[in-house]
């Protein structure tokens, strides 16, 4: 039987060769980049994906190299919190939310995939430029860094798992135009600071439109006194964006000036993002439409690749977790087939179009709006006067929740 190809070795990729790997199905993997690097900053890896992850039985690698988020904390621009909401196990789910630097993840699926599968199988510098299909494989074609071909490979189905600016997808829809701009420029960041609220809350303040900050921790004890490293992401409306490139530099400049009256009693905002660690990342917030086809014969696509979302929701990672658990049973149950292929578009490309239609609707800032509009964006003295607990509970659904239950 011949080998699955991976293509993209970056977390879709990674994990669909460990969920193949327990299946006993045979997988390569093929990466452009010569050495995996701990590019990306902050993310959150929901119930519904450490739940995949603990199936492959690397959570507690996960938990030693990230923190356990407890509650996600709503707060308007004057830094008065609005709400609190448990999160992961401490809202009832059997699994945690984990907050983590996109490197660490990373490495924990990469070296994973090094001791299960064998560095043999993981092919680094591999650039993916065509694809070809013949009556029962796939012929793929690779150039190393400078340009230079590889030798043809061949496997008995292809899935691209290249990214939001994948190669194989361009392949299958080469028509296709930009992703589209969805009015917001994002930075993120990451700073050693003290532990603020519970040492373990993800906190969102303010709203785009006059400067909004996410900022959650993703490691703790990096220095003396009990610091640890907060991951940060500012978001602002803008009517200018430049490429999709996560290795994009920005600079403190660029968005500074938006929170220069920030200092609250429990944050000093202007001096968290001013501390910053390293590099800058500057991010457009962009999606595409959803496409009515993954799987073409035996090729399909997996994660970002399959379905780009605005990075709001705490979404991306996951569903590229969650195509990857997916798509190992479709190919249990039908084989190395067309079939198992259409199988999964079948039912994990309605589900990705809901919530990347939800995410782009920035369904999570609906309780910072209603509190703005409400108090005419002013400081509150209670918000017992302005929104019902019901209301609270209700506005401050995580998108993810949302999306089930609508
Ligand atoms: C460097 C980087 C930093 C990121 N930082 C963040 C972040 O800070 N916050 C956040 O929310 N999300 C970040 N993301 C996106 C996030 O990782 C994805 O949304 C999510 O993990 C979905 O995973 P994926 O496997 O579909 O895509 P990715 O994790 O992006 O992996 C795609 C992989 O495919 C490789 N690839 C691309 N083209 C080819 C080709 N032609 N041939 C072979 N390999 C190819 C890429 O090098 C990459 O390793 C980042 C992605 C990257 C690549």
């Amino acid at each position: 039987m011949k080998d699955i190809l991976i293509v993209g070795g970056g977390i879709g990729g990674l994990t669909l060769a460990l969920f193949l790997h327990k299946a006993g199905i045979p997988c390569r993997v093929y990466e452009c980049v010569n050495t995996i690097k701990p590019i990306g900053m902050g993310i959150n890896l929901l119930p519904y994906a450490t739940e995949k992850l603990a199936q492959l039985g690397i959570l507690d690698k996960l938990r030693a190299v990230s923190i356990e988020t407890r509650e996600s904390v709503f707060c308007n621009r004057f830094g008065q919190t609005i709400f609190s909401r448990p999160a992961g196990r401490l809202a009832g789910n059997k699994y945690p939310q984990l907050s983590i630097h996109r490197g660490e993840l990373h490495n924990v699926l990469l070296s994973e995939v090094y001791k299960c599968i064998g560095a043999e199988r993981v092919y680094m510098g591999w650039n993916c430029t065509n694809v070809l299909q013949f009556e029962n494989y796939v012929t793929a074609k690779f150039t190393d860094p400078q340009g230079k071909l590889y030798p043809d490979q061949q496997g008995s189905l292809l899935i691209g798992c290249d990214g939001v600016n994948s190669a194989v997808r361009k392949l299958l829809y080469p028509d296709e135009g930009a992703p589209l701009y969805r009015g917001i420029n994002m930075w993120r960041g990451v700073s050693q600071w003290v532990p603020f609220f519970s040492g373990a809350s993800m906190v969102r303040i303010g709203l785009p439109n006059s400067g909004k900050l996410v900022i959650y921790p993703i490691k703790d004890n990096i220095g003396e006194n009990g610091t640890q490293l907060i991951n940060w992401v500012i978001e602002i409306e803008t009517a200018n964006y430049s490429a999709q490139d996560w290795n994009q530099s920005g600079h403190v400049l660029d968005f500074i000036n938006y929170f220069s009256d920030w200092k609250f009693d429990w944050l000093d905002v202007p001096e968290i993002l001013k501390a910053h660690r390293g590099k800058i990342l500057k991010y457009p917030m962009m999606d595409r439409d959803p496409v009515s086809k993954w799987s073409f014969g035996m090729i399909s696509l997996l994660g970002d690749a399959a379905h780009p979302m605005v990075p709001l929701g705490s979404n991306g990672a996951g569903q590229a977790i969650l195509d990857a658990s997916f798509l190992q049973q479709c190919i249990i149950k039908y084989g190395h087939s067309n079939l198992a292929l259409k199988k999964y578009e079948d039912t994990r490309l309605l589900q990705t179009a809901r919530i990347t239609k939800i995410d782009r609707s920035m369904a999570q800032d609906r309780l910072l709006h209603e509190v703005y509009s409400r108090t005419n964006d002013s400081r509150i003295l209670s918000i017992d006067s302005i929104l019902s607990k019901d209301e609270l509970i209700k506005l401050s659904e995580p998108t993810y929740n949302y999306i089930e239950a609508s």
